[in-house]
């Protein structure tokens, strides 16, 4: 089967809480917020006051967002559901 169809059959399940944590006293002093950037499913996002908002539910778990942050501030662990790969 070629990837992409195989991509097609994964499954992703929402847990009930976040997986991710950020700490919000050192987002509020980060200007360019690069997570919003580099994750590829707009998982992280910043409000009209900058404030950034964390979308868990859009995880695919790739951890971009971890590498891409300068300060520290991401926690993440693997979700309670997560993602299943549904091929055999
Ligand atoms: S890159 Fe890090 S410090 Fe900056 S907004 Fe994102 S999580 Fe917060």
């Amino acid at each position: 089967m070629e990837l992409i169809k195989r991509l097609g059959l994964n499954k992703n399940e929402v847990g009930n809480e976040s997986h991710i944590t950020v700490n919000l006293d050192i987002c509020k002093n980060c200007i360019d917020k690069p997570c919003t950037k580099v994750c590829p499913a707009g998982t992280y996002e910043a409000d009209k006051e900058k404030i950034l908002i964390v979308h868990y539910e859009r995880c695919v778990e790739c951890g971009a967002a971890l590498f891409a942050c300068p300060y520290g501030s991401l926690k993440f662990k693997y979700p309670e559901k997560g993602i299943s790969y549904m091929y055999g």
